[in-house]
């Protein structure tokens, strides 16, 4: 059984990833300490592999601490990164939170890795590294531009580090994810206040939210909304299997976009959902919102050659778990 390292598995995408490792025969050992997510997440995972899982509550930036995990387990086949802050927004207000976390853990990380040889890293990174695109869709050789945020440029910094570092690593740049595990048991447990869109949306249908605001109609798209790439998150936790088996085979630096392929505007998301729900949901024009990039989608070839993986699952559906697990968070508050 291969033991693999996930830090920040108790998160969203992190979450799903270990439930998919199971799946496909891995022994995931999380290191999370929940700054931002919940141990519900914890009971979620063991409820849908019907298992205990191994969770450290460790924070990815004590080196005493990681190394006592290290020491504690032996060696990892491999390590899949995800501990990391996430909100743009905050990363504005607060860069050096960001740079001391997100840089910090990923050297403490790769020190760890280094000391107890263990070779191989999966690294969440982000299409943000591309800024505004000259040329959609986006591939892998595309410029990273100069990032809009602090939390683009710890995305940037760190894809920088694993390339000067020894270890053989694959960096998987993320589209927009969404949606849940079909149970609705794991999903987005982050205190952070949604500025992403389709929590929005959730938040709008269930009445947390008077309206949606559409920041800008007037934008060069085909209805005038930002264009994305939305990725089911189970699409994506899959990807991360599928680079660890890759990387195991195929040692080096490896970079991937993982997203559809498929650029989808603000109103199409819209009426997706409500379309896939039949719900309603309120929602007007706005202003556009500094820094939003006009359009991004992925150029996916690569990671369709490399590692035989696609987006299987429809924006219906993610639209539809992304609706249960709203309405799943809501019963559990209220209990
Ligand atoms: N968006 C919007 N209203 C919102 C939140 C997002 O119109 O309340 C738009 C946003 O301008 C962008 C798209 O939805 O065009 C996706 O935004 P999100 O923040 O989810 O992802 P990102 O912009 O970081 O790719």
């Amino acid at each position: 059984m291969k033991k693999i390292l996930v830090t920040g598995g108790a998160g969203y995408i992190g979450s799903h990833t270990v439930v998919e490792l199971v799946k496909t025969g891995y022994t995931p050992i999380i290191i999370d300490n929940l700054c931002n997510t919940s141990k519900q997440n914890i009971n979620g995972i063991e409820k849908i592999i019907g298992k205990k899982v191994k969770w450290y509550n460790v924070n990815c930036t004590d080196k005493i601490a990681m190394e006592k995990v290290f020491l504690k387990e032996g060696r990892f086949e491999g390590v899949i990164h995800f501990a990391a802050y996430k909100s743009v927004e905050e990363s504005v207000q607060n860069p050096k939170k960001y740079y001391d976390n997100n840089v910090g853990s990923l050297e403490v990380l790769l020190q760890c890795m280094q000391g107890h040889k263990t070779q191989n890293i999966i690294f969440s990174s982000s299409c943000t590294i591309y800024g505004m695109p000259d040329i959609l869709p986006v591939n892998e050789n595309s410029p990273s531009k100069t990032a809009e945020s602090p939390y683009g440029e710890t995305k940037q910094l760190c894809e920088k580090m694993l390339l000067d570092n020894t270890c053989n690593s694959v960096a998987l740049r993320y589209f927009n994810p969404i949606g849940s595990h079909k149970s609705a048991l794991i999903g987005d447990c982050s205190s952070d206040k949604p500025s992403n869109l389709v929590p929005i949306i959730t938040e709008t249908a269930i009445g947390k939210r008077e309206k949606i605001i559409i920041f800008g109609n007037d934008y060069n798209t085909p209805d005038g909304t930002c264009i994305r790439d939305y990725i089911h998150v189970v699409d994506l936790a899959k990807s991360h299997v599928l680079s660890m088996s890759f990387i195991l085979k195929n040692p080096g630096k490896h970079t991937f976009n993982v997203g559809t392929g498929i650029g989808i505007s603000v109103l199409d998301a819209i009426n997706t959902f409500e379309k896939a729900n039949k719900i309603k949901v309120n929602y007007s024009i706005g202003q556009r919102r500094s820094g939003d990039i006009e359009k991004i989608y992925a150029n996916c070839n690569l990671v369709k050659s490399e590692l035989a993986w696609e987006a299987q699952k429809s924006l219906e559906e993610a639209m539809r778990s992304a609706w249960n697990w709203e309405k799943r968070k809501e019963i559990n508050e209220k209990s």
